[in-house]
């Protein structure tokens, strides 16, 4: 049993602090936002995440999870130390460490014996470092402790089972007490036969984005390629099929849609491009990466309007706010520029959204929101499925263009078929499809 305590109780912090109390560890998540820690203290979640709730419960129960702003308890209770906390992008696209530098304040000036800090937080390279220093120089006498870079790679609408089953555990280390804590407190994952893999520090810290600007550039391509598939009148799905059974390609991240969003990937190729051209190295593929998605991202509208030129005043609905299934989480969601977009255009915008609405109302303006999917079709010109929802794939499709004033349906994700969907009457658009 190891005492763990986790800064920052987000959608990384609290999902992975309640699966390591749930592995017997005794786990302390502290939040400097008072708001979280008194809804979580009661029982109320902050996040939607499947299979949270329960999970979180059933740790609270046992004792062996808590929450709370006190951060002083939280760095002298425990011997791991986890930094989760948020870096965002800074106006010139570098991460923002504010936020990783604050709790590294904190723990320096609170350290009361040995312990090791593990940077979760997705960071640039070289930080660990910066941390050890901040940690240093708040330190009242001499103390040792060690500092692990371990990124995260959880899928958000999977996170608890990309947890307990991750595809490898990733662990930069510069000391032999270090690796030997981490890999007890890892013990329970490696039993599952997934593998741990020891690096030194900077190599961790650079896996991560390594690893979303690879995820983020099959996205962007396929997106590029489902341009040349409208033009020439080929299928992007049949061709992803086709490319996907090559084994040295894979099958995944390779589907064209309306781009990529999320916290994790706009942000950590931008970063990326950022650390490149801050060691005058070329950015040239990540920049590109970016390019297209924002570009994908804006391309929808346009499309909508040679079939709808004017969209003053009409009703549009958009089913999806979230930048993936199975989250509440809206943040760089392709729904939030396509609805700014279409608003811009004077479009009265209907929504719904089957966890999103929430995170939704507090970026989006004049949106009338819906309870659920039929409500928000009333009336509307047209009608745009912007995340891939399963409630989505197999509606009553003959009952929504019923409620339409117009039978317009774009679909984003490409989850409808085609030729059934124009059977129906609907002018039908997808993305790299005829
Ligand atoms: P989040 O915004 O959901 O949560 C961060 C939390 O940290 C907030 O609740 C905030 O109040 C808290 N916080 C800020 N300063 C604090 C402080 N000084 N002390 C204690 N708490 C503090 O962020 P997130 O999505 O959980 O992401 C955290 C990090 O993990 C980021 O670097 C992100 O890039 C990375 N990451 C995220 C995901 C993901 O799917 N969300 C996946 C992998 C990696």
């Amino acid at each position: 049993m190891s005492k763990i305590t986790f800064f920052g109780t987000g959608y990384v912090g609290l999902v992975t602090g309640t699966c390591f109390a749930d592995f017997g560890n005794e786990v302390i998540c502290v939040d400097s936002n008072p708001v979280v820690i008194d809804k979580l203290n009661k029982g109320e979640m902050t996040i939607y995440e499947p299979g949270l709730e329960e999970l979180v419960s059933r740790n609270v129960d046992q004792k062996r999870l808590s929450f709370t702003t006190d951060s002083e308890k939280g760095v002298k209770e425990s011997d791991i130390l986890f930094i989760a906390v948020g870096t965002p992008p800074k106006d010139n696209d570098q991460a923002d460490l504010k936020y990783v530098m604050q709790v590294a304040d904190t723990i320096g000036k609170h350290m009361n014996n040995y312990k090791v800090v593990v940077n979760k937080s997705t960071v640039p390279v070289g930080t660990a470092e910066r941390v050890k220093r901040r940690i240093s120089n708040n330190l009242e006498e001499k103390i040792l402790f060690d500092i692990v870079s371990n990124p995260e790679f959880l899928r958000e609408g999977a996170a608890i089972k990309d947890f307990q089953n991750p595809d490898r555990v990733v662990l930069g280390v510069d000391s032999e007490s270090a690796k030997n804590l981490m890999s007890d407190l890892y013990a329970p994952v490696a039993r599952t036969q997934r593998p741990i893999i020891f690096t030194d520090v900077k190599s961790a810290e650079l896996t991560k984005y390594a690893a979303n600007a690879m995820l983020a550039t099959r996205i962007s391509l396929m997106n590029e390629m489902s341009h040349l598939c409208e033009e020439v009148g080929a299928d992007i799905k049949e061709v992803a099929e086709c490319i996907g059974l090559d084994s040295r390609i894979g099958s995944k991240f390779l589907s064209a849609g309306v781009g990529y969003g999320g916290s994790c990937f706009p942000k950590d190729v931008r970063a990326l491009a950022y650390m490149l051209e801050s060691h005058d190295l070329n950015a040239n593929i990540v920049r590109a990466v970016d390019y297209v998605n924002n570009r994908q991202k804006k391309s929808l509208v346009p499309k909508l309007k040679k079939h709808l030129p004017s969209l003053d005043g009409k009703r549009i609905a958009v089913w999806g706010l979230t930048f993936k299934p199975r989250t509440d989480d809206v943040r760089d969601a392709p729904a939030l520029t396509v609805i700014n977009q279409l608003q811009e255009e004077y479009a009265n915008v209907s929504a719904y959204d089957p966890e999103g609405v929430e995170k939704a109302k507090q970026e989006l303006m004049d949106v009338d929101f819906h309870s659920n999917s039929y409500d928000a079709v009333k009336g509307a010109s047209a009608l745009l499925v912007l995340t891939e929802w399963d409630e989505f794939r197999n509606v009553d499709l003959q009952r929504v263009k019923s409620l339409m004033k117009q039978p317009i349906l774009y679909d984003g994700r490409n989850i409808f078929q085609p030729g059934k969907v124009r059977d129906l009457g609907f002018t039908y658009l997808s993305v790299g499809r005829e």
